[in-house]
């Protein structure tokens, strides 16, 4: 809609509106611009007791349910309470090669060609997948770079791999900090370690997006470093994924794994996704953690003894995926497609979350801290915010009775996220509201 609608749209605002504070008609008036703004309709808006909607903005925990989520798996479910056994092999959608109708729409949200990536496993199993495969450690170069705040579950995974290898993490973790006082990775100092310390290090395994602060990472930047160090370069996109435009084809770097839980909203558990660069397509030499769903598909069934693996990312897989959990995995990622893909997203999700961040510096100047980077190039969906109070606890607690959904990291991080696929204009304006009455 242009300027002049959405004027036009103005003057018909009901009476009810007209006491509510100026800017709630700007951020209405935002909405009913929005090209994208029909999608919110497509998901379940959870509702508080009184039947009124949530302000959402744990997109980037656990996306909110497509609606067409219950259709296709009750398909499957109707599918197999039929069929049995049959559901595997009779059209219109088999379930043998089910996995395959979700490659390509993965595939073009990460930027990657379709024998590069596969929906399959979780992502804790598929980042030691890749480790299996990627992280080998010799004498003089067995280090694994991560970050300070690298998500719990991916610290354990790699600390593991390490001493599965009889290293030590105290001599084999390498752990790139912010400065003292800072809590963002400053990009020279990452390209600063990795020149420095290259030649011992294995493999490099960094966020897209930091889960804590929201910073983003430089993808292509750190896949050029690593790669002049003779370095493995892996990505955890768990807050990238379905977040930011992404090319992983053409930053080059050798893998990849993501959920599909997050800005995804594939469901909680969902089925995540993985991605290896196709110049590791046809490797041999690699080891790998095999299973029968990784080999050759026109002899899977042959069930013979000897494993040949399928050329691409489908050759990690080891076992016949959950079909219920890839049917809401395909309706979520249809939703992407009708949207136009990560760019219109991504354009609106800039708008938001600079809507937001004004709005903040604005009503709440001396309460909180913007922790996320200022510049739109540097952050996605999610700002994490420091709540200067002594009960920032309790005030997590009155917003959330409120009817803001949000999370809360101790000792005083509040994190939002603004979806662009089914988050408003009017939310910030709420959230920011609700805030205010509650310091
Ligand atoms: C959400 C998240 C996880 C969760 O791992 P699962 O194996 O899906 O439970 C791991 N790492 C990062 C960085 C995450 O953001």
């Amino acid at each position: 809609m242009d300027r002049r609608g959405a004027e036009a749209d103005d003057r018909r605002v009901s009476p009810d509106h007209r006491n509510e504070p100026a800017g709630l008609e700007h951020a209405r008036a935002q909405d009913r611009a929005d090209p994208l703004a029909r999608f919110r309709d497509e998901f379940h808006i959870p509702r508080r007791v009184d039947g009124r909607e949530e302000v959402y903005l744990c997109g980037h925990s656990l996306g909110l349910m497509p609606k067409r989520v219950e259709t296709y798996v009750l398909e499957e479910l109707a599918i197999w309470k039929r069929r049995g056994v049959r559901g595997h092999f009779e059209p219109p959608r088999p379930w043998m090669p089910y996995h395959e109708l979700l490659t390509e729409p993965s595939a073009s949200l990460v930027g990657a060609e379709a024998h590069e990536v596969a929906v399959m496993g979780s992502l804790t199993a598929n980042l030691h997948l890749m480790m299996g495969s990627f992280y080998r450690p010799t004498a003089e170069r067995h280090k694994v770079l991560i970050e300070d705040r690298a998500f719990p579950s991916d610290r354990y995974a790699v600390e593991s791999q390490i001493r599965f290898h009889g290293l030590e993490p105290a001599s084999s973790l390498l752990v790139a900090r912010p400065r003292t006082g800072e809590i963002c990775l400053r990009r020279e100092d990452l390209a600063e370690t990795i020149e420095r310390e290259g030649d011992a290090i294995a493999l490099v395994l960094l966020p897209g997006v930091q889960y804590y602060t929201g910073e983003v990472l430089d993808l292509d930047e750190i896949t050029r470093l690593g790669h002049a160090r003779g370095c493995v370069v892996g990505f955890d996109l768990a807050h990238a994924a379905g977040n930011l435009p992404l090319a992983l084809h053409d930053s080059g770097c050798d893998f990849a794994c993501w959920c599909s839980y997050k800005y995804l909203n594939g469901g909680p558990g969902a089925v995540g996704g993985l991605f290896v660069h196709e110049r590791h397509a046809r490797r041999t030499d690699l080891p790998r953690l095999a299973g029968w769903w990784g080999h050759d598909k026109t002899t899977r069934f042959e069930m013979g003894p000897e494993f040949r693996a399928i050329p691409g990312a489908e050759g990690w897989q080891q076992s016949n995926p959950p079909i219920l959990s890839l049917a809401a995995v395909r309706a979520a990622l249809e939703v992407f497609g009708e949207a136009g893909g990560m760019a219109p997203l991504r354009e609106k999700s800039k708008r938001l979350t600079g809507f937001l961040e004004s709005l903040l510096r604005r009503e709440l100047p001396e309460h909180i801290e913007v922790l996320t980077p200022s510049e739109p190039a540097r952050r996605g969906c999610q700002l994490s915010l420091r709540i200067k109070t002594t009960d920032g606890r309790g005030l997590y607690e009155r917003i959330t009775a409120a009817g803001i959904t949000c999370d809360w990291r101790e000792p005083d991080v509040m994190r939002v996220a603004l979806v662009p696929l089914y988050n408003r204009f009017e939310d910030a304006h709420r959230f920011v509201e609700a805030l205010k009455a509650s310091f």
